[in-house]
C-alpha cells in the first residue's frame, strides 16, 4: 500500500514533471515561433470616420520619437495677468470684434462665409492614401521644435511603416527624383536621403513657381522629369538621410526649391483638410506687433484639447496670404476655446472652424 502510494506520489509527480515539461517545450515553441504576419492590407476608413477628437500622441504612432510636452497652461489667467486679449477677428490685420467668450459654445455658427478673411488655397491632396496615416503629425508641427527636442521644423511629418506608399498631391513635373547627396535642399547634404520634389504645373502663387518636397523616402519611384498628376505613386516611405524613424517628411516651397530657409510654408494652409473640417491659424503678437516666438497655444473643443506653438525658427516663413504664426490643421467644425499663455499671461478667445476652411485668431500680448 505504501508502495503503491509512493509509486502513485512517483506517477504523479512524474506526470507533473511531464507536464511541466511539455509546457516548457510548449513555451520555447511558441517563443520560436515568428509573430504572426499581419497582411499589408490598411483598413479602409470612411471619411466620417475620419480622427474627429484629436490626433494620436506620437507614442502611438512611433515609439523613438516621443511626443512634446507641451505643459497646459493654467485655466484661468495668473494674478497680475489682464483677463482677455483684444478680441479680435477677421481678416489678418483688420481685426473687427466678433463673438461673445464664454458663450460661444452655446451659439450657432456664424451664417456667412464672406467673412472678409482671405481666400485659401488648399491646392494638395494627401501625399499619403487613404487607409494609412493621411494626416500630419502635431507633436513636431510646422515651426515647432518638439519642446525644444530638434531644429525648427520646416515641414509637416506623416507617421507611417517604411514602404507605405507616397502619392503626388497635385498635377506636377518631378523636378528632382533621388539622394540629396550632391544637390543640398537642407541645412545639410544628405539631410532628406532620397527625396522627391514636384514642380506644381496647375497654379502659381503671385507668380512664383510652387514645390512639395518628399524626404526621407525608402524607395523613389519617380524620375526626374516624369508628368504625374494627384494620387500617383512617387515613392515610399523611410527613414533615409536625417530621421528618427520611418515617416514622410512633407514640404511646401515657393520660389526658390532649393532654399529651406526662404521658401517653406505651412501645409496646413495647403492640403485642403477633410470633409467637415477646417484649419486654424493665427497670429501672436506683442503691442508692437512683433510675432512672439514658442508661445504654447491650446485648443479646447470637442475631445482632448489639443497643443500649438508658434513658429519657433527665421525659416519658418507666414503664408503669403494669412500671415500666421501658428495653426492647427484638420479641426472638426465647431467652437473652440483658443488659449495663449507666455510668462504670466493667459488669453483666451473663442473661434468657429468652419468646415473646408481656414479660420483665424490674433493675440495681441499687452
Ligand atoms: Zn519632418
Amino acid at each position: 500500500m505504501y508502495a503503491h502510494r509512493r509509486s502513485s506520489y512517483t506517477n504523479t509527480r512524474s506526470l507533473i514533471v511531464q507536464f511541466a515539461g511539455l509546457a516548457l517545450v510548449a513555451f520555447s515553441v511558441s517563443a520560436c515561433m515568428p509573430d504572426p504576419v499581419i497582411p499589408p492590407t490598411p483598413t479602409r476608413t470612411p471619411l466620417p470616420d475620419l480622427p474627429v477628437t484629436d490626433t494620436p500622441t506620437a507614442t502611438a504612432i512611433i515609439a523613438d520619437l516621443p511626443p512634446a510636452t507641451p505643459q497646459p497652461p493654467p485655466t484661468t489667467a495668473p494674478t497680475g495677468a489682464e483677463p482677455m486679449a483684444e478680441v479680435t477677428s477677421g481678416a489678418p490685420g483688420t481685426p473687427t470684434i466678433t463673438g461673445t467668450p464664454g458663450t460661444a459654445t452655446s451659439t450657432p455658427p456664424p451664417p456667412t462665409p464672406d467673412d472678409g478673411l482671405p481666400a485659401d488655397h488648399y491646392w494638395f491632396s494627401r501625399p499619403i492614401p487613404t487607409g494609412w496615416t493621411d494626416y500630419l503629425d502635431r507633436t513636431y508641427a510646422y515651426g515647432s521644435t518638439a519642446g525644444g527636442k530638434y531644429r525648427a521644423h520646416t515641414g509637416g511629418d506623416f507617421y507611417n511603416p517604411s514602404s507605405t506608399p507616397v502619392v503626388a498631391v497635385a498635377n506636377a513635373t518631378v523636378m528632382h527624383a533621388g539622394t540629396d547627396w550632391e544637390t543640398q535642399f537642407g541645412p545639410a547634404l544628405q539631410f532628406y536621403g532620397n527625396l522627391v520634389v514636384l514642380q506644381v504645373t496647375d497654379n502659381t502663387l503671385n507668380g512664383q513657381l510652387v514645390y512639395v518636397l518628399y524626404g526621407h523616402l525608402s524607395e523613389v519611384y519617380a524620375q526626374a522629369g516624369q508628368i504625374v498628376k494627384p494620387g500617383d505613386i512617387i515613392g515610399a516611405v523611410g527613414a533615409t538621410g536625417v530621421a528618427i524613424g520611418p515617416h514622410l517628411h512633407f514640404e511646401v516651397r515657393i520660389g526658390d526649391p532649393y532654399s529651406y530657409t526662404a521658401s517653406t510654408r505651412n501645409p496646413d494652409l495647403w492640403i485642403k483638410p477633410y470633409y467637415g473640417f477646417g484649419t486654424l491659424a493665427g497670429r501672436v503678437v506683442d503691442k508692437s506687433g512683433t510675432a512672439l516666438p514658442q508661445v504654447a497655444v491650446t485648443l479646447r473643443g470637442a475631445g482632448q484639447p489639443r497643443y500649438a506653438w508658434t513658429y519657433a525658427g527665421a525659416e519658418n516663413r507666414p503664408d503669403d496670404a494669412w500671415g500666421e504664426t501658428f495653426t492647427y490643421g484638420d479641426l472638426p467644425e465647431g467652437w473652440y476655446s483658443v488659449t495663449t499663455s507666455s510668462g504670466s499671461r493667459a488669453y483666451t478667445q473663442d473661434v468657429y472652424i468652419r468646415p473646408g476652411r481656414t479660420s483665424w485668431v490674433e493675440f495681441v500680448f499687452q
